[in-house]
């Protein structure tokens, strides 16, 4: 029998919310086969924050980067530190990055600057990049295909909700695509014929947690970990595979992404 080990590429350890209780939430979480998650950062702070927790847990790793929501807040050394901490061991991705239209205080060319930032800095180091997007389509696209004439993109869109052609042009972009809680939530039925359709090696599940609780968890605050389990149920079930199958082959693609090495 196929043993069950899923990988939460997206959630917020960092967050006060979970890091406060840490211990019992990677506890929940390796009860419920989650034995391996990608703590990511929103600023240099929370970097720190990720990194300390991945110095401390084995199946933790930390991202490097700064969230479009935050870039107004960043003091002008910020971004030499981030370029510093990327180098760290225990970071595996960049980000997150990416653009958010929906949030009117960040003025869009400051996001575009900072997302530029990220992914000059995926194509030095290699690491993929963890991308954001929020009412952001479009100008998303043409960031990343502005990139992709500079060099090979590596990454996911991760909690994605865009529509079918929007995740045929992020693959064909060569990005990976994260489900979060949203996929199991009733009315959508639209994503979950998104996630039918997208390459088994291009698949990816996450929580992005303390956010997004997914069915039928959904008025638990705050999310977790070990509530990946739903997301990945749902989505095992939407493309008729087993929870088992879905595991094994979410885990490979994480583990490759993120250029983690076999564990046992
Ligand atoms: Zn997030």
């Amino acid at each position: 029998m196929t043993k069950i080990h899923w990988f939460d590429t997206h959630c917020h350890l960092a967050d006060e919310q979970l890091a406060s209780q840490a211990d019992d939430v990677i506890a929940r979480a390796s009860s419920a086969g989650v034995a391996e998650l990608l703590s990511v950062a929103t600023d240099v702070r929370s970097t720190l924050a990720c990194i300390a927790l991945a110095n401390r847990y084995s199946g933790v790793f930390a991202s490097a980067g700064i969230h479009p929501n935050h870039v107004l807040e960043a003091a002008p050394g910020d971004w030499d530190e981030i370029v510093k901490l990327a180098s760290h061991p225990r970071v595996v991705a960049l980000g997150e990055t990416g653009l958010d239209c929906y949030w009117k205080d960040v003025p869009l060319a400051q996001q575009i600057d900072y997302f530029d930032r990220h992914l000059e800095l995926s194509r030095q180091t290699g690491l993929p990049v963890i991308i954001h997007m929020r009412e952001s389509g479009q100008p998303i696209l043409e960031q990343l295909e502005r990139n992709s004439a500079l060099g090979p993109i590596r990454g996911v869109m991760h909690s994605f909700t865009g529509d079918a052609q929007m995740a045929e042009t992020v693959l064909s972009l060569g990005l990976h695509i994260s489900f979060a809680g949203m996929l199991t939530y009733k009315k959508s039925d639209e994503l979950r014929d998104v996630a039918k359709i997208i390459p088994l090696d291009r698949l990816l599940v996450e929580t992005d947690s303390p956010y997004l609780s997914p069915h039928p968890h959904r008025s638990v605050r705050p999310n977790e970990p070990a509530m990946v389990i739903h997301t990945a149920a749902c989505l095992a079930e939407a493309r008729g595979m087993s929870p088992a199958d879905l595991s094994s082959v979410t885990l490979a693609n994480s583990r490759r992404l993120f250029a983690l090495r076999e564990s046992t």
